[in-house]
């Protein structure tokens, strides 16, 4: 099973990625994680990366490309399966994720949506930020994170969609809730993904995913 989330901030990637690759016994790749744990240990690359996460912004593509691509290569020696939890979070990585999948034989079976709205979010993020001490928790910061989720984020939802691989979840529900269905969604899912197999799915339009969002026609 090769998953993809999209989900703003506060909605739970993190728990129920976990849940997931527990559940499925596959790697969970959170692209967060991997950064705060760079500038947790100080790396140059945390280094690099603090400013962008202290101020809820998007670190540079290359940078999360790589970590993924890395992983990925890990996930495939590792048995196939994979969650990945942060990316893609614009239409760059969304074409890049999928270049990246394609090459290596690895390209998402589900990209799961959950759902949530800001009021929600503000307050799961606030009440986390008492708990934990995440530099970005805070309610401006929180705000940056909203806004540029709605604004380069949400977009992509509708590739997915027209792909026939979106799984969307009301996330306004409690984590185990939430939780049994994304469960109960892909088991059923299940069956489907061994067979047809996956070239049979829709082939990726990469002309319409420039066009979505307002793209030049350069192919990259
Ligand atoms: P949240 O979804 O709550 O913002 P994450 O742990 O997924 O939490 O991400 C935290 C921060 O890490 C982001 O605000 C961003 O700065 C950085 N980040 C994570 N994934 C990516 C990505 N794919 N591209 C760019 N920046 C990323």
């Amino acid at each position: 099973m090769r998953i993809l989330m999209i989900a703003p901030p506060g909605a739970g990637k993190g728990t129920q990625g976990a849940l997931i690759a527990a559940h499925f016994n596959i790697p969970h790749i959170a692209t967060g994680e991997l950064l705060r744990d760079h500038v947790a240990r100080q790396t140059a690359l945390g280094q690099a990366v603090q400013a962008y996460l202290d101020r809820g912004e998007l670190v540079p593509d290359q940078i999360v490309l790589d970590m993924t691509r890395e992983a990925i290569i890990a996930a495939k020696a590792a048995g196939g399966g994979y969650v990945l939890d942060g990316i893609p979070r614009n239409m760059e990585q969304a074409r890049a994720a999928y270049e990246i999948g394609s090459e290596l034989g690895m390209t998402a079976d589900v990209a799961l949506h959950l759902q949530a709205d800001d009021a929600e979010l503000t307050r799961r993020l606030l009440a986390r930020a008492a708990l934990e001490h995440r530099s970005d928790d805070t309610a401006e910061v929180i705000a940056q994170r909203l806004a540029l989720y709605h604004e380069v984020t949400a977009p992509i939802i509708a590739w997915y969609r027209d792909r026939g691989i979106l799984v969307s979840v009301d996330a306004m529900r409690s984590a185990p809730e939430v939780g049994r269905e994304i469960l109960a969604d892909l088991e059923a899912m299940r069956p489907s993904l061994d067979h047809p197999p996956a070239q049979e799915r829709l082939p990726l339009d990469m002309i319409s995913l420039g066009e979505a969002f307002g793209a030049t026609g350069s192919s990259r």
